[in-house]
């Protein structure tokens, strides 16, 4: 780079060079900023945008394409660096770099008549010490890539015509007989195999068939074009099949659909239906339900009842079950009880005993308990209404008893 700047100081003053300074410094500027790729693309762009009409005899002009030489220079040595870099740009970054290089040559063509001599010679000088640094390969690559540009430059100024490309072949061939001693053949093949490429071009392009070749031409591209035009006429065919069918398809769908619509709007109003004698039915139900919740209170109520009948029930039967049982035990205590019969009693077992029939008498009142109480079955007591069977067993009468019935006579 240092080499660079003092090559330019020395050209500036030999040549009243014009040093890009602006646009080196924009462009060291965007390196602090990690912004360089977007400068360079701007700047290169504005360069590529730039127009000049010779003037000859214009210093100034001079100055200004010598200006457009370093800025075309510049751009291109940054924009390989970046390719190095960048790989997905490649292809980007080449293109620009080869539409920079035919611009400097441009501005070459153009610079180059005005240079003082003095200049020139020192640009041989220059040259000849730069060719020194560089292997073969690359001076060779120079040469190839210097051929290249002069025959894009040649295109590019030449009017349309049919014998361009041949024109163009004659250049080439020319340039390779005049480099034939500087380039080896390995490389120097890379520009006949251009020159097979344009030859091909120009062989293929169809304004150089004669009638008969045109004729042959376009009847093998009827051929074809008809015998594609039966592929796809046997593709629209078989297209249209398809379509048909799917059409029908389609309108079994629809039917369907449609139906299925119908049915949906019955559906719906079924369930409307449904819906009405639900909440009815709900309301009904409801009402059911509280009939049978006081139903079931009722029930419970009487469940209640039920139970506490139940249970005086259970009490009634024990009640009557003892009571049963103390009548049992009543009727046997008093099996053996015998009612009288009269009231004459008296002890047959003792002959010398009185018989008793006065309600007052004490001996009557014992005789009468122990007679109805059975309370001694060896004693032979008798009762009777008649007073006979005393006597005739010798019992006497009880003067006590005796008096009592005279005292109630005499009343
Ligand atoms: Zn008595």
């Amino acid at each position: 780079m240092c080499s660079a700047l003092i090559l330019w100081a020395l050209f500036g003053w030999l040549a009243e060079y014009s040093f890009p300074v602006g646009e080196s410094i924009q462009l060291l500027l965007s390196c602090f900023h990690g912004t360089v790729s977007t400068k360079v693309n701007k700047l290169q762009k504005q360069l590529q945008d730039t127009e000049f009409i010779s003037q000859i005899d214009n210093q100034e002009q001079i100055k200004k394409l010598n200006n457009l030489d370093f800025q075309a220079w510049l751009y291109i040595e940054v924009l390989d660096k970046l390719g190095k870099n960048e790989a997905e740009c490649h292809k980007k970054i080449t293109k620009t770099i080869e539409i920079l290089k035919q611009k400097k040559a441009e501005i070459l063509e153009e610079l180059e008549p005005r240079r003082p001599k003095n200049y020139r010679l020192f640009k041989r000088i220059h040259n000849f010490f730069q060719d020194g640094n560089l292997t073969r390969t690359e001076k060779e690559l120079n040469r190839i890539d210097k051929i290249l540009n002069d025959l894009v430059c040649a295109a590019k100024k030449s009017s349309p015509s049919p014998d361009i490309i041949q024109d163009l072949l004659n250049d080439l061939y020319l340039a390779i007989s005049q480099n034939a001693e500087n380039i080896r053949p390995k490389k120097i093949g890379l520009l006949y195999k251009f020159g097979e490429l344009l030859n091909l071009i120009s062989q293929k392009e169809i304004s150089r068939f004669d009638r008969q070749e045109l004729d042959n031409y376009y009847e093998s591209t009827i051929n074809e074009l008809k015998s594609q035009r039966q592929v796809f006429s046997t593709e629209l065919k078989k297209l249209l099949q398809e379509k048909y069918v799917q059409e029908q398809e389609l309108e079994k769908l629809n039917k369907v659909i449609a139906e299925g619509d119908i049915e949906i709007a019955k559906i719906s109003e079924e369930f409307k239906r449904y819906r009405e004698e639900c909440k009815s039915q709900n309301s009904l139900v409801d009402n059911l339900q509280s009939q049978l919740n006081v139903a079931n209170q009722k029930l419970i109520a009487l469940q209640a009842d039920r139970k506490s009948i139940l249970n005086r029930n259970n009490q009634l039967i024990k009640d009557i079950n003892q009571k049963q049982s103390e009548i049992d035990s009543l009727r046997d205590k008093y099996s053996a009880i015998r009612y009288l019969e009269g009231k004459y009693i008296g002890n047959l077992s003792n002959k010398s005993s009185k018989y008793h029939f006065n309600e007052k008498c004490r001996d009557w009142k014992m005789l009468v308990a122990e007679y109805v109480l059975d309370l001694d079955g060896s004693r032979e007591i008798i009762n009777s209404s008649q007073s006979n069977i005393f006597r005739k067993n010798g019992l006497e009468a009880c003067q006590f008893c005796a008096n009592q019935r005279k005292n109630k006579k005499k009343k």
